[in-house]
């Protein structure tokens, strides 16, 4: 499990809140049981002192301290309803006190004596060793100014006993209770975030070659609406951007053909004069040099360009590669012969493609052109044709001096050259490879590079074999 996740940091505050709330809550209906409890016993203790003071203590005086005593004992049996009960008169002497309860709950006799001067009501709370009593005294006055005070006590262990319970209910429940809440609100973040794991799944998946795609928006109205919205209003932009700068290279390169060919054109015609001198002829033949190389990087652009920006269309058909790769093998030979470098050919038949023949003949083009370039006077290059799993695969192996490991997974990146001053030297811009990949891509075929520096290198196209014969437009 993520811990730094949003549904795991809501789900936690979540959970430690309600946690706080509930204890809280717990400790509130605690305090507030037990007040409760208590007042309403002492309220019932209050009721019942007076009940002993207007009806048993009128006749008092008429009958004695002994019957009042027996009276008690008879109607409201103290130890049996395990209740304490005290009369004591104004001079202090006790005229009644109940014995031991039969819960055996407190010990009367360490009750201490009530305060006898005091006149009216009095609720009080004494704790003794054995538990808590809770007692209510009442003040009679009687004829000739006789005082009682009669006290009628509960001990609190009923109580407690309840609380206790209600104790034991709120920690069982409370974290039953907390666990419910965090499964139910780890499920409904769950469900509320899972639309922002979509997007951020299809987003990842929208690169520069699938801007046109957009994220799913929800139409829910609420922030993750705005916010799917607002994302595909950026990719939108990001796309215009991209296709203007596209086309702002598509168009450059266009624009510089025609006066590179101009220029190319009136460097040959002033390099013919016989008059000229041989270090004018000499410079004359760099710029032609030059001119060329430019020549040749603003056609890698636009062919680039082209690709991207799907301007050109382009006719598919079904073809035997063998025979493309035979073909092309052949045309370059000269240039291989140059250097004194073999170029065999194992080709095997009837391996059938589709797609744009002119551009999948630039593929070998550069590959071999690389191949050859890269190789030293006398070497050995292979091109090879075979089938497999129904792919066509065409591997282009040299003996070269190698890519180092560092640079294999650039060079098909535009303008990448593995060593300046190496490509500089051959003539190279660092846009043959791209153009492989950008045509590759353009055909659902996938290319990779195999390279041991000083031992050669090992370029494999694979492309799906062709179905069936067709034709269509396609870009
Ligand atoms: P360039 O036009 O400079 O050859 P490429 O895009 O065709 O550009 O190749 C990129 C770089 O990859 C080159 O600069 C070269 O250093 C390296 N490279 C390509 N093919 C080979 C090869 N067959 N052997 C060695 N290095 C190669």
């Amino acid at each position: 499990m993520n811990t730094r996740s949003l549904s795991f940091r809501l789900v936690t505050w979540y959970a430690g809140l309600l946690t706080i709330v509930f204890v809280l809550l717990g400790a509130l209906t605690i305090v507030f049981l037990r007040h409760y409890l208590e007042a309403n016993l002492l309220d019932i203790q209050a009721r019942r002192a007076r009940q002993i003071a207007d009806t048993l203590l009128v006749t008092a005086s008429r009958t004695g301290d002994a019957v009042v005593a027996q009276e008690v004992e008879d109607l409201y049996s103290p130890e049996a309803n395990d209740r304490f009960i005290r009369i004591t008169r104004g001079d202090g002497h006790i005229v009644y006190a109940s014995g031991k309860p039969k819960d055996d709950s407190f010990a009367p006799s360490r009750v201490p004596p009530p305060p006898l001067t005091r006149k009216g009501d009095l609720l009080r709370k004494e704790s003794l060793a054995s538990g808590s009593l809770l007692i209510a005294a009442r003040t009679y006055t009687g004829a000739s100014d006789l005082r009682y005070i009669v006290e009628v006590g509960v001990s609190t262990a009923r109580t407690e006993a309840t609380l206790r319970q209600v104790l034991l209910m709120l920690a069982i429940g409370l974290p039953i209770a907390v666990c419910v809440a965090v499964s139910g609100g780890f499920i409904l973040v769950r469900r509320a975030l899972k639309p922002v794991d979509r997007l951020s799944y299809k987003a990842e998946e929208i690169t520069q070659h699938n801007l046109s795609e957009r994220l799913p928006v929800m139409r829910t109205g609420d922030e993750l609406e705005r916010l799917s919205l607002s994302l595909n209003l950026m990719i939108s932009r990001l796309e215009d951007a991209i296709q203007s700068s596209k086309q702002f290279v598509a168009d450059a390169s266009h624009e510089l053909r025609t006066p590179l060919a101009v220029l190319r054109g009136e460097l040959e015609s002033l390099a013919q004069d016989a008059q000229l001198k041989s270090q004018t002829r000499e410079t004359l033949g760099s710029l032609l040099e030059e001119v060329d190389r430019l020549a040749e990087i603003v056609e890698g652009l636009l062919a680039l360009s082209r690709l991207d920006t799907g301007e050109a269309k382009s006719e598919w058909v079904k073809f035997d590669l063998g025979e493309l790769a035979a073909t092309t093998a052949d045309q370059m030979s000269l240039l291989a012969e140059d250097k004194n470098i073999t170029v065999a050919c194992e080709l095997s038949p009837g391996v059938a493609i589709e797609g744009d023949r002119a551009r999948l003949k630039q593929v070998v083009v550069n590959l071999l052109d690389n191949a050859i370039k890269y190789t030293p006077n006398g070497g050995r290059v292979r091109l090879k044709i075979t089938r497999e799993d129904g792919y066509a695969i065409l591997d282009v192996t040299d003996d070269g001096i190698g890519i180092p490991p560092e640079a294999v997974p650039h060079v098909f990146k535009r303008f990448y050259r593995v060593d300046g001053s190496r490509s500089r030297e051959q003539g190279g811009a660092g846009l043959g490879l791209s153009i492989v990949k950008a045509i590759c891509a353009a055909h659902g075929a996938h290319v990779e590079v195999v390279s041991v520096p000083g031992k050669g290198s090992s370029f494999r196209i694979k492309q799906p074999l062709a179905s069936g014969t067709s034709t269509h437009a396609h870009v």
